[in-house]
């Protein structure tokens, strides 16, 4: 375990407890761009002071001073990374899924591998998954799930310390969905409704839990009605995937008569509470019905690069006014949950398709910090370094030879184009160290690897043997 957080007392004489990140630069992510050399002082898990000279003021703060710290010479002080659309339960699949396109790849592939899944394999996909994000300095992520077993996956999260949005994905429909994961419409929703109930607002508020119909073609005209009633209810996310590829947008239109966006309108499930990923398809008459309802939407270039999906154009979301966050989807269709890598291929398809306004680098970290976190609802909880926010921070070490000099250049740039996951140095949230200097605080790395690998090899030896669960 590494990181211990000194305790101080306040001017009351309660104990909180300080964590002083030092001598870094702080690049703030705030609304006016703040980039300044300086420090950061974490108390009781929310930022207490952003700025140059904190350290020096420290007597004057309550509790007289910090006595756990890091150094940050030489690094990079950011506001952790949001990864806001995600799949925990395909991690396992990494590599099992490949030379395929989206329908092709969920019904051959990914759907009879979800319906293989057993509770100690989804434990083990969720668990490498978290560990690679940590390490990759992600503070809050976005995950659908799967059908089954999704209190795994939660317990997972609450071990990991990550700030989380999930679901359970529902499925009521749909050409090739397994027995398994094709559950009754109200079977789907009370499972769902009772997650929520379990964990929304658990683990002292970073879980969050979220309504999750995987896609048009998965999901009755009944189903997505129940989970716009829902969401209004109970104020959950919903968390689903639109207009992702040609062939997908076909068989909608075969499907339904339309298009996704137009779809979702006019069964009331477009609101402020909509976070919809990829949006690669998506026409503009769309983007006006999305923005008018405030719903944001996923950019995930790698998986739609690697699926042959498209290329989705961010700028002309941000015309229209919409909220937007990023991700790379799941393990099994990227092959990495490396939201640098993203972030590098989000700027540069940007050039490509939009050559006269491509999104800056700045606007490229905003979909990866603020614009995700206020994508999910967490705008005033996370996603810049400001005072009253969560410590949810990351430290990037910017001195290696890859990245130099950086000292004149523009530091969103040095981010987005050369920084690595490998350059990450410490991944809090809440204050709370989760990786330090190549150690993971919370999850035991070595064990997972050694467990993914075994259930692995079970999990292909049930789907070869069509072995019942
Ligand atoms: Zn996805």
């Amino acid at each position: 375990m590494h990181g211990r957080t000194g305790l101080a007392r306040t001017h009351g004489g309660a104990l909180l407890s300080t964590f002083l990140i030092h001598s870094g630069t702080l690049i703030c992510m705030d609304t006016a761009g703040t980039v300044v050399p300086g420090d950061l002082l974490i108390q009781d898990g929310l930022i207490a002071a952003v700025g140059p000279a904190v350290r020096d003021a420290l007597p004057q703060l309550p509790g007289g001073g910090a006595d756990a710290s890091y150094d940050a010479a030489g690094c990079f002080v950011l506001p952790g990374l949001v990864h806001a659309h995600l799949h925990l339960c395909q991690t396992l699949f990494r590599g099992l899924a490949e030379q395929s396109d989206l329908l092709r790849w969920l019904r051959e592939s990914i759907w009879p591998l979800e319906a293989a899944h057993t509770e100690a394999s989804i434990a083990a996909s969720a668990r490498l998954g978290l560990c690679e994000l940590v390490a990759g300095g992600v503070t809050c992520i976005n995950d659908m799930g799967t059908v089954r077993h999704t209190a795994v996956i939660a317990d997972a999260l609450e071990e990991s310390g990550i700030r989380a949005v999930f679901g359970k994905a529902l499925m009521d429909a749909g050409e090739g969905v397994p027995a398994e994961l094709k559950q009754r419409r109200e079977e789907a929703l009370e499972e769902a409704l009772a997650l929520a109930k379990r964990y929304d607002g658990a683990a002292a508020g970073r879980l969050r839990v979220s309504l999750a119909p995987r896609f048009i073609l998965s999901c009755t005209e009944a189903l997505w009605r129940d989970v716009a009633d829902a969401s209004a209810e109970n104020r959950l996310i919903v968390h689903t995937h639109l207009a992702e590829s040609p062939a997908e947008a076909r068989a909608v239109e075969a499907a339904v008569g339309g298009t996704a966006a137009r779809y979702f309108a006019g069964r009331q499930v477009l609101s402020e509470r909509f976070v919809g990923a990829h949006g690669v398809w998506v026409e503009d008459d769309e983007l006006a019905l999305l923005s008018r309802a405030r719903a944001a939407l996923v950019h995930c270039p790698g998986s739609n690069l690697k699926l042959g999906s498209g290329l989705a154009n961010v700028r002309a979301w941000r015309r229209a006014g919409i909220r937007a966050g990023l991700g790379s989807d799941g393990a099994a269709c990227n092959n990495r949950l490396d939201t640098f890598h993203e972030m590098s291929l989000a700027a540069g398809i940007s050039r490509v398709l939009v050559p006269r306004e491509p999104l800056s680098e700045k606007e490229v970290l905003e979909l990866a910090t603020r614009g995700g976190a206020e994508s999910l609802g967490l705008g005033a909880v996370t996603g810049s370094l400001e005072a009253g926010k969560q410590g949810d921070v990351m430290v990037l070490d910017v001195s290696s030879p890859h990245l130099a000099p950086n000292e004149d250049g523009d530091p969103y740039a040095t981010i987005v184009h050369a920084a690595r996951v490998s350059d990450v140095r410490l991944t809090m949230v809440s204050g709370r160290i989760l990786y330090r200097d190549g150690s993971w605080a919370t999850l035991d790395a070595e064990r997972t690897a050694a467990e993914s690998r075994a259930e692995a090899r079970r999990l292909r030896g049930r789907l070869e043997t069509g072995a019942a669960r």
